[in-house]
């Protein structure tokens, strides 16, 4: 067998004491492709199941375009749901465009988040997303699956382009698409696909007041289009940089969160609403890795659910499914 001793020590730090030189060498362990990683993952993910400790946490995507003020709004929003509760630990999870994607350093000099050295409640990390695959990154199921027990929050961001704010829906709990003022178009805001995602939209800047009264109604009339008949999809009008109506944002998240706890009898709906995920994006990786091919075997053998259930789970199966081919 394979020695996981050390991999197991990681995750008792990590639970613990929230230690980030270790949380952060289990994220690597979550992105590891190589076949060893398989069972040490899946002896990390036991582990956090028999303790008893898990946090189970919620999910909140975080998406929209560039320069939209997404990572400055992440770190406000972090602190606040951090401050709110003494107990809770926040995850920040940035899916940054890959250098390609971005083109060079437009994007690569975004406003990073920084929390306290010394608090360790609150955490933060990114990772490149994948161009070729359309979106978020491949690893970011797998790294959510780990955050999942460390933490009671995870808010993912995303780089609104591409598939990022599209795949996001199926990590995330609750989608908030965030836009900044601009001069009065609608124009993007019809983007193909986009606008029926978000289960709630966030206009920030709204310091700038002219512009974002604009932005605001300019939203509401199309969204009177794009998805008629649901008239109260929250628009919150915020500004990352004053702090106005930040708080009614976070007291969103919050109340998301909570009402996913109050569902969650036992830890039964989180179990099973990760699963769900799970054989998601096992089915996503058969598809990227081995294409209609891969998708019609793993048909044959009963679909996805099946297959990873017969497997031992997510990432059981997906090494033994690597064997067929
Ligand atoms: P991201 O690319 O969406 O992550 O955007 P950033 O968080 O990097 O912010 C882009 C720029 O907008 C930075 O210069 C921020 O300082 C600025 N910014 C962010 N939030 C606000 C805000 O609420 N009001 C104003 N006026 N500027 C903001």
């Amino acid at each position: 067998g394979v020695d996981i001793s050390k991999e197991l020590e990681l995750a008792e730090k990590a639970l613990r004491d929230g230690d980030r030189y270790s949380i952060a060498q289990l994220i690597t362990l979550f992105e590891d492709s190589r076949p060893v990683a398989f069972d040490k993952r899946d002896a990390v993910i036991r582990f956090f199941q028999e303790s008893g400790r898990s946090h189970r946490a919620t999910f909140s995507g975080i998406t929209g375009t560039p320069g939209a003020g997404k990572s400055t709004l992440v770190g406000e929003l972090a602190l606040r749901f951090a401050a709110a509760d003494a107990k809770v630990r926040v995850a920040v999870l940035a899916v940054d465009p890959s250098s390609e994607v971005s083109g060079g350093s437009l994007l690569g000099d975004r406003t990073r988040v920084r929390f306290p050295v010394d608090e360790h409640r609150l955490y933060f990390r990114s990772q490149a997303s994948d161009r070729e695959l359309g979106g978020i990154s491949r690893t970011t199921f797998s790294v959510c699956r780990l955050l999942y027990h460390l933490f009671d929050h995870v808010l993912i961001e995303t780089v609104g382009i591409g598939q990022n704010e599209i795949e996001v829906q199926h990590i995330a709990d609750r989608v908030y698409l965030v836009l900044q003022p601009l001069a009065g178009d609608q124009i993007q805001f019809m983007k193909a696909g986009i606008m029926e995602i978000p289960d709630a939209f966030v206009i920030n800047k709204s310091d700038q007041t002219e512009p974002a009264r604009k932005t605001y109604y300019s939203l509401k009339a199309s969204l009177g289009f794009v998805r008629p008949g649901e008239d109260h999809l929250p628009i919150f009008r915020v500004s990352a940089l004053t702090g106005l109506g930040l708080d009614d944002l976070s007291a969103d998240m919050q109340a998301n969160r909570h009402r996913l706890l109050a569902a969650d009898a036992g830890g039964v709906r989180s179990d099973a609403e990760l699963y769900r995920k799970e054989v998601f994006y096992f089915e996503k990786w058969v598809r990227d890795e081995y294409g209609r091919h891969g998708l019609r075997r793993l048909v044959a053998m009963g679909g996805s659910g099946n297959y990873m259930d017969q497997h031992g789970g997510f990432d059981l199966a997906r090494r033994q499914f690597a064997q067929l081919f």
